[in-house]
């Protein structure tokens, strides 16, 4: 594998880049605090207070991204995401409380369910966001690139593999060339069915998204391209151009966002924006509730708030624009859905249901029992196994356990619950 420099020509956006060193007067990243000071006329105190945050997680924010700060505001939920601050030192959490480091098949590639691993390609991103779960590893000077040889190796001989999920870092921090030369690899395997690029570049440097990228995808489709956004003002003419580019290049677009207190805590904002991406073919796929993760906690956002504003989405969004509202359970057991079920209770065959508008209706729940369909598809098939409706629990009869053992890898029963989805860039799937 190749290693290969970094270029600078964005064809996607107005502000273009121009070479140069990171932190440099012709980057187009702010990494100084001194930079971030004549940008936004700070008090030598509070450079000071950014200076020493940066010191231990550092600092990275585009200028297009700063562009769109409001300095007026005394909150800004843009530059609430981007600048230092000194919450973030006072902090109790762990580095790595999805236990990343135990389910690694290589230093790069992470495998927590059966059918698909997450290959960290990249060790740098356009902005380092402020709530990101993969602090520690800005702070440990990570490289990937000495192990992708390895992993690409590894993910052909894991024959389970169904899909993998390029993240970092940002994947399309990677030289074009190179992200071609893995996206290619990568689609090559044969079991390899689905690939997810998960990424932040088209909504903080949408200038990173180069030709050579778009060209890199295209060869490639169906790629499934993962939008990490948080808030409507990230809405911007130069965002809509990078999605209408990516739309052109044939992604499939969906989009995750985080939940994060003081920026999009609010069912106002998070509609505004998921219809937002709704009309630009955009699919909001995952709001996620924020990892434990040390330096973060003052973006933490209550569960019963995040459960109260998917009730008020629910109530006024389009269904188009309705996220699954999950948390990764700490200890990497997986994600599982937030939201409580709408089944306020069941006697007999009535299940009483509420509704997100308000009130209750009644659901007669009197289906006849399925059965196997003898498909070939599992195991168990044809041996008897029965499957209740209404969420009740498999009948085991004969082999029957064996369908039993292999419903459970991937979901696992945890307060009722049941574990979904496991990829993630950082946050994926991130
Ligand atoms: S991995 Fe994602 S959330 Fe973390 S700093 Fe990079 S872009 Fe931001």
């Amino acid at each position: 594998m190749k290693r290969h420099g970094r270029e600078t020509e964005g064809p996607t956006s107005s502000h273009s880049s121009k070479s140069g060193g990171e932190g440099s007067e012709a980057s187009p990243f702010l990494t100084q605090p001194e930079e971030l000071r004549r940008f936004f006329h700070l008090s030598a105190r509070e450079t000071a207070a950014i200076e020493s945050v940066s010191r231990v997680y550092p600092l990275k924010i585009p200028r297009y991204y700063a562009s769109l700060f409001d300095r007026t505001a005394t909150r800004c939920p843009l530059s609430r995401q981007a600048i230092p601050s000194l919450e973030e030192l006072n902090s109790c959490s762990e580095a790595d409380p999805l236990g990343e480091r135990h389910i690694s098949l290589t230093p790069i590639l992470l495998r927590r369910y059966e059918n698909r691993a997450v290959l960290l390609v990249s060790n740098t991103c356009a902005m380092f966001c402020r709530f990101c779960n993969r602090k520690r590893l800005f702070k440990e000077g990570f490289d990937p690139l000495p192990y992708l040889e390895e992993s690409l190796g590894r993910i052909a001989r894991e024959r389970s593999l169904r899909e993998v999920i390029l993240s970092g870092g940002d994947p399309l921090m990677l030289d074009p060339d190179l992200f071609f030369e893995v996206l290619s690899r990568i689609k090559d395997i044969r079991h390899v069915a689905i690939v997810r690029v998960s990424s932040r570049v088209p909504v903080v440097f949408p200038e990173g998204l180069k030709d050579r990228h778009l060209r890199a995808l295209r060869r490639q489709e169906p790629v499934w391209f993962v939008l990490h956004i948080n808030h409507p003002k990230e809405v911007t003419r130069e965002f809509k151009e990078a999605v209408r580019a990516l739309r052109r290049s044939r992604c499939v677009l969906v989009s995750q966002t985080v939940l994060l207190r003081g920026v999009n805590d609010c069912p106002h904002i998070l509609k505004d924006l998921f219809e937002r991406l709704v009309v630009l073919a955009v699919k909001p796929y995952y709001l996620f509730h924020l990892d434990p993760v040390m330096g973060t906690e003052h973006f933490k956002v209550g569960i019963e708030r995040g459960i109260e504003i998917m009730r008020i989405l629910r109530a006024t969004a389009t269904g188009l624009a309705i996220p699954h509202y999950v948390v990764d359970i700490p200890g990497g057991l997986g994600k599982v859905p937030l939201e409580k079920h709408g089944i306020r209770a069941r006697v007999g065959h009535r299940v009483h249901l509420e509704s997100p508008i308000g009130g209750e209706g009644v659901y007669i729940d009197d289906a006849a029992e399925s059965s196997c369909l003898r498909c070939g598809l599992c195991r168990g098939c044809g041996k008897g196994v029965k499957v209740k409706d209404g969420g009740q629990k498999a009948k085991k009869k004969g082999t029957a356990q064996r369908y039993e053992a292999k419903k459970m890898e991937v979901p696992m029963e945890i307060s009722g619950e049941k574990a979904q989805d496991g990829g993630r860039n950082s946050y994926d799937l991130k």
